[in-house]
């Protein structure tokens, strides 16, 4: 054998750049499946099924491929690997095995992985085995590693904002050629519009009724799942009958064409919407008008390419409002590719950092949503039924909550990356450590997302039904997240106080008399005392 192709679970584009660029009759292509994977972190069901079955659909459609022959695929269950779980141990048997043989790879051959841990174990196992290692780079991105650490020498911010007019700027997204813009940069070509983004029209929390029929007549493409993948599920339940959430929902795309229909449904019929609402939260509407597209992007199943040129034509055609298309395309060629550079940059210190000196257990109630909190139990709730909650509620409630009670950025980094059916530590670990935590100080966000109760009160409906009052910050009836922010406040005062962005925060609290501030540290510290800690099964390796 020439080269061993290793495709990871991640990496499933159906013009796999290593099956293109290799010879069948030279090379060998290998998928493994390893059980290690899912409990590494305590995952949810809904999560490792998404890898299995699109790994399965994947060596399906290789079938009728020149790579029918000359590929080995490596199930979950398989008997001669069954005492290996993990991935690591199960490549190094197999080389092993192809060497006793004496059809050992002269290579083994990978795409970037999107993890830290993983690339460290390749390398290490073929060191070990003496093999060379090819790292291929990763051309789904738009952005290489390479490309970014280069946009970020010496700047002394980083910031999205930034980085994404650069983007826009390499790409010609959203941009009109030199000449037709005006004002200051005339002659270089400019953003549509004539503004870079159009936040302002965007943000807004859905109408007093709630998001009303529209809503409920574009439904986001889900997927019944085929025989195949069935057969999935039901292995999943069967291997994994402790791990939280459920698969009864299960409707995730997991083929290239399931995933090229949840993309054309989305931009004809949901687009539009996404950018006004994009920050809005309603009681027992787990999509709002997001894409469900992060599984498809992901597993690399859609090219962020396509996706973008999508919702820009859409808009060309005048079928979408600029707003969402530049909101929606911002995620994508903005945030999205910011996060993975931010990844590969600061590892792998971004894994340890505890800039706040956050030390408090993640509550058990976070594998089950058993809490009287109703935002937290409706956003916790349909992450365990569907593997999937929005931007808005992982950032400004999950991660609100857990900023504001100084719960530990590792733990809540296992959970996010346990959780989600998208969750890959390159997009999973800055989302959580930089953007919900600042637990890396602030290196790409001017300031801690900190709110309290009136913030979820004013985007979304939760506060009506539920026992707590948004206003009140001591007192049987305070809000838990209302006490813990004015709690937030007083333990980082000073850092706070420095800072212009949340400078006016702690301004309110410097009148807040003595007695009303102690009060609300005790509250605090009744309402954390009283949260039983997390603890995930201790045989997870
Ligand atoms: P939409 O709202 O429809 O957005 C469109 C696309 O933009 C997404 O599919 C995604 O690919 C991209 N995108 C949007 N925001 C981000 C972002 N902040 N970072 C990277 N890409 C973005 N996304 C993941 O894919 N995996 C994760 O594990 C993950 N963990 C997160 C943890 C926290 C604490 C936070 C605040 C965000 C996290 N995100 C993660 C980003 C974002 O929340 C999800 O991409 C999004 O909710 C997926 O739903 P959607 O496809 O409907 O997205």
């Amino acid at each position: 054998m020439r080269h061993l192709l290793l495709i990871l679970g991640d990496q499933l584009a159906t013009d796999h750049p290593l099956l293109r660029e290799h010879d069948p009759a030279l090379d060998h292509a290998l998928l493994i499946e390893a059980p290690g994977e899912a409990t590494h972190v305590w995952s949810h069901p809904a999560r490792i099924a998404v890898f299995i079955a699109a790994m399965r659909q994947f060596s399906a459609a290789l079938a009728g491929t020149p790579w029918a022959q000359a590929n080995t695929h490596v199930r979950l269950g398989d008997a001669h690997l069954a005492h290996l779980p993990g991935l690591i141990d199960r490549l190094r048997a197999l080389i092993e095995g192809w060497r006793a043989q004496g059809e050992g790879p002269a290579s083994l051959t990978v795409l970037e992985p999107g993890e830290w841990r993983l690339a460290q174990g390749l390398k290490a196992l073929c060191t070990e085995l003496n093999l060379p290692l090819r790292l291929i780079d990763d051309l789904h991105f738009l952005c290489s590693r390479a490309e970014f650490a280069q946009w970020a020498r010496g700047k002394h911010q980083l910031r999205m904002e930034f980085f994404y007019r650069w983007m826009r700027q390499r790409t010609g997204v959203l941009m009109e050629p030199a000449g037709q813009g005006s004002g200051e940069g005339k002659g270089q070509p400019q953003p549509v519009g004539g503004a870079w983004n159009f936040d302002a029209d965007n943000r807004q929390p859905f109408p007093k009724g709630g998001p009303g029929l529209e809503l409920s007549a574009a439904p986001p493409a889900r997927f019944e799942p085929d025989a195949l993948t069935r057969q999935v599920l039901q292995e999943v339940r069967e291997r994994f009958p402790d791990h939280p959430g459920g698969l009864d929902s299960f409707a995730w795309p997991v083929t290239r064409a399931q995933a090229l229909h949840a993309l054309h449904t989305f931009v004809s019929t949901r687009l539009a919407q996404f950018g006004p609402y994009q920050d809005a939260q309603w009681a027992g509407e787990p999509f709002g008008w997001h894409s469900l597209l992060s599984v498809a992007l992901n597993l690399h199943l859609l090219d962020p390419r396509e996706v973008i040129a999508a919702a820009e034509q859409a808009w060309r055609r005048g079928e979408v409002p600029l707003a969402s298309a530049e909101g929606f395309i911002r995620q994508i060629l903005g945030w999205r590719e910011f996060i993975r550079g931010m990844y590969w940059l600061d590892m792998p210190g971004l894994a340890q950092a505890n800039h706040l000196q956050a030390h408090n257990p993640l509550p058990a109630w976070f594998w089950t949503g058993d809490t009287d909190m109703a935002c937290l139990r409706d956003a916790i709730g349909q992450t365990l039924q569907h593997g999937y909650a929005h931007h808005i509620q992982r950032l400004m409630v999950t991660g609100l909550y857990t900023l504001l009670a100084g719960t530990s950025p590792q733990q809540v980094a296992d959970w996010y990356l346990a959780v989600y059916v998208d969750a890959i530590e390159w997009v999973e670990l800055p989302n959580v450590a930089g953007m919900a935590l600042y637990a890396n100080g602030g290196r790409f966000t001017s300031k801690p997302y900190a709110a309290s109760g009136a913030y979820i009160h004013r985007m979304s409906n939760h506060c009506q039904g539920c026992r707590y009052k948004p206003t009140e910050r001591t007192g049987p009836r305070a809000c838990p997240i209302t006490t813990l922010y004015w709690a937030f406040l007083d333990r980082h005062e000073s850092e706070l106080a420095g800072n212009p962005r949340t400078a006016l925060m702690v301004k309110h609290l410097s009148r807040m008399a003595p007695a009303e501030r102690e009060a609300v540290r005790e509250a605090a510290r009744v309402h954390l005392a009283a949260q039983a800690p997390h603890l995930p099964p201790s045989d997870l390796s």
